[in-house]
């Protein structure tokens, strides 16, 4: 029978908590479906829990690892954070290897997921389903016209940039082939040929057997020329903010990068807030220097009722989601860890508390700061 650990998970992860109170761990669960205060956190933190489950609104930094330091019954009890994401932006990295506390995330299990939606997203935008939609409901659906009231763009043939080729970058990209898609890559650190030339060939044999017409094409490109020749831009980095990295992703997309897009540009992001500035944005889409922008994050979220991104001038180029891309049933709450974020999460957290690996967090596949750990 195993220590009866103690866990306090900040929200609701389903039937994968199970498994921790199977195993005699303690389990509290924060009732509310919105965020607990920071202060509930480190007092939870302070009453000496071993295990913390969070999500990407909970902001985790030394505060929070003080709290276990700081009193006698928290002293050091704190072992691990399970972070339910794959970003852990929320997490000071920095601050968890100074106080030695692994965290871990939720990587792979939802990188099919929110490529997927990235590219329904993209489609929503350039076909105009959203005012198409509208026209119907709305009984303004007068006639059918060749042109009028509006039409919109395909993405079949057309060239998409992807901006970041990590996991999701790379489903992206598998997406984007099936639609017959021309791909500018770029990623400023590590650049996946291998895969990108397995793509191409996956492209060439399709033309080759007259699946696809026109014969398509993939390569890395530096970032201006990503921009400056794509019909769609999809964004799939980190949140790096300046200090983080020597290539932040704070405000990649601004007024100067947004300007070099072309005029009829798409932009999606299904990333991080952040990484738009949402003031140039608005701007960017009131004034046209690009065709339209479908987002799944914000700089805050929830989305507040004054963003300049709903202004009713822009709504039929702007499509605005809920944090969304990864809202899908088995990829949220699988208890299984190779198919729910749940059961990774869920897995993290046993695998410290209960020293699997013979205890050894460099070896733990689902630790995010092993650097913290190494001899
Ligand atoms: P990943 O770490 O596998 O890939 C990120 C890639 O971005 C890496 O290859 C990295 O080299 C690259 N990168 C870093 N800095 C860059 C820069 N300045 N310019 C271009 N590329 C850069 O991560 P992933 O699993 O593909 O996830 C990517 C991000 O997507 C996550 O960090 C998370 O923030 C976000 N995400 C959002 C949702 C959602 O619900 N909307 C769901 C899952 C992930």
């Amino acid at each position: 029978m195993s220590k009866k650990f103690r866990v306090f998970a900040t929200c609701d992860i389903g039937d994968s908590l199970d498994r921790l109170r199977e195993r005699g761990f303690d389990v509290e669960v924060y009732p509310e479906p919105k965020a607990p205060p920071k202060s509930l956190i480190i007092e939870k933190v302070k009453s000496g829990i071993d295990g913390l489950i969070t999500t990407l609104r909970d902001p985790i930094d030394a505060e929070v690892f003080e709290a276990s330091e700081g009193t006698e019954a928290g002293k050091g009890s704190l072992k691990v954070v399970a972070q339910f994401a794959v970003g852990f932006d929320n997490i000071n990295r920095a601050d968890a290897n100074r106080y030695k506390i692994p965290f871990t995330n939720t990587a792979d299990v939802l990188t099919e997921a929110t490529a997927e939606f990235a590219f329904f997203m993209l489609g929503m935008l350039a076909r105009k389903m959203w005012p198409a939609e509208h026209l119907t409901r709305d009984n303004q659906w007068g006639f059918w016209h060749p042109y009028l009231p509006f039409l919109g763009d395909e993405v079949t043939g057309k060239t998409i940039a992807i901006i970041g080729t990590g996991r999701i970058g790379l489903a992206m990209i598998k997406k984007c082939a099936g639609f017959d898609m021309n791909m500018l890559c770029y990623d400023p650190a590590y650049e996946n040929q291998s895969y990108i030339n397995a793509i191409q060939e996956n492209m060439d044999l399709r033309q080759a057997r007259g699946i696809s017409k026109e014969k398509n094409w993939i390569k890395y490109v530096p970032f201006e020329a990503a921009l400056r020749d794509a019909d769609f831009v999809s964004v799939h980095v980190p949140l790096l903010r300046p200090g983080e990295s020597s290539t932040p992703t704070y405000h990649l997309f601004n007024d100067r990068t947004l300007k070099m897009m072309k005029k009829n540009a798409f932009l999606v992001n299904t990333s991080r807030g952040p990484v738009v500035d949402e003031a140039a944005l608005a701007r960017s889409l009131r004034e046209n220097w690009i065709g339209g922008a479908a987002l799944d994050v914000y700089e805050k979220e929830p989305l507040p009722p004054d963003s300049p991104l709903r202004d009713p001038a822009i709504a039929d180029r702007c499509r605005l989601m809920p944090h969304f891309a990864s809202a899908a049933r088995i990829t949220r709450l699988d208890p299984d860890p190779d198919k729910g974020m749940a059961g990774r999460c869920v897995q993290g957290l046993i695998d410290v508390l209960e020293s699997n690996y013979g205890g050894d967090i460099t070896k733990m596949p689902y630790v995010v700061n092993k650097e913290a750990f190494l001899q």
